[in-house]
């Protein structure tokens, strides 16, 4: 294929509009805005060549989010998203296992990872082996599992939640069920069995997966960020420790953290969670002050421009996401009893 050049005028232009979407104001100097220029301009034509769509979750990063994604947001409005478009191929902004979810929601449709190794340490710590021996040591137990999860592993499930809407439908299933098998965060596990007042073990049953980000949040120095600063409203992401979540104003996903910041009026907010968040949120909010406490997710950063640009460009077979189509209709189906529950449309 040919290559797409832009002219000095259109590199201008795309450079200017880079800039009134907010970079600048999160460290992008000049050098750096010509530099993104030259790659969003190319994916941008691309894009529009090849009829494909860039979803981007709230953790890539922000030349990402503002240049060149499509539609942005947390896996629940992700997934939502993925399963309308129109387009033929989605170049996915993100991990792994959200990458298959789009595919396993759009079959027919060509999906692209940009990194090979954006993996979750969440996704990697449970098999579809571990949740059929889970199943057996507890019949009758629904099995409600995380979204960040392997394609196998949501096919071995009875349904799918993400941090939105965990708590409304795991309380739809103790309705009808004494006992719930929830999968695989087990700091997100403990943080809903405290807020729907369910014992670990006898009622709740967890799995002992971690998300390397939101595991190493130090509680302690929440007491030190109020005194530092008076006011502030604390929100933090339900894959942090109960020890830390018992501390703050907010614990949800990041579309509820975002929901929260533009509803409130404080004198500061902090995102305990992956620094993306924060990022969109001060451009976002131009007029909110925000003070930080987050981490890089090693895996989300694994995409950036250039690796957008050569997926579309020259895609490899390795780029491509396959789930095999048994695995495929099987995990289809627990993501669309997730969309059913949590959108009150089907009785248990
Ligand atoms: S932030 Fe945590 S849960 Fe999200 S992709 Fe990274 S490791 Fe996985």
């Amino acid at each position: 294929m040919k290559k797409l050049e832009p002219t000095a005028r259109q590199l201008k232009s795309e450079r200017d509009r880079l800039s009134s979407l907010g970079l600048p104001s999160l460290g992008f100097c000049d050098r750096d805005l010509r530099t993104a220029a030259a790659l969003t301009w190319r994916i941008n034509a691309l894009k529009k060549l090849k009829r494909a769509v860039i979803p981007g979750h709230v953790y890539q990063r922000p030349e990402i989010l503002l240049g060149v994604a499509d539609f942005v947001g947390d896996s629940y409005k992700l997934a939502k998203l993925c399963a309308q478009t129109q387009a033929k191929t989605i170049v996915f902004g993100g991990v792994r296992f959200m990458a298959e979810t789009a595919k396993i929601l759009n079959p027919e449709k060509t999906v692209l990872l940009p990194a090979s190794g954006a993996g979750c340490s969440l996704s990697e710590s449970i098999t579809a082996a571990d949740v059929r021996a889970l199943k057996a040591r507890h019949p009758g137990a629904p099995v409600a599992t995380y979204i960040n999860t392997s394609a196998e592993v949501k096919a071995a499930s009875d349904v799918i939640v993400t941090s939105a809407n965990a708590e409304k439908i795991l309380k739809r299933l103790f309705a009808k069920h004494p006992q719930v098998i929830f999968i695989p965060d087990e700091l997100m596990g403990k943080n809903l069995a405290q807020s729907l007042g369910k014992s670990l073990e006898t009622e709740l049953i967890i799995w002992r997966g971690t998300c390397i980000v939101h595991d190493k949040f130090d509680p302690f120095a929440i007491a030190l960020y109020r005194k530092r600063y008076p006011g502030v409203k604390i929100l933090a992401h339900a894959e942090c420790s109960p020890s830390l979540v018992a501390l703050v104003d907010f614990v949800g996903g990041t579309g509820g953290m975002m929901e929260y910041v533009e509803k409130t009026e404080a004198p500061y907010y902090m995102l305990v969670t992956e620094c993306g968040l924060g990022e969109l949120a001060r451009v976002r909010f131009p007029d909110k002050k925000f003070v930080f406490m987050c981490r890089l997710c090693p895996y989300m950063k694994l995409v950036d421009l250039p690796s957008i640009l050569r997926v579309l460009e020259k895609p490899e077979p390795s780029d491509a996401i396959e789930v095999p189509a048994d695995v495929a209709a099987k995990a289809k189906g627990a993501l669309q009893r997730m969309f059913e529950l949590a959108e009150d449309t089907a009785p248990l």
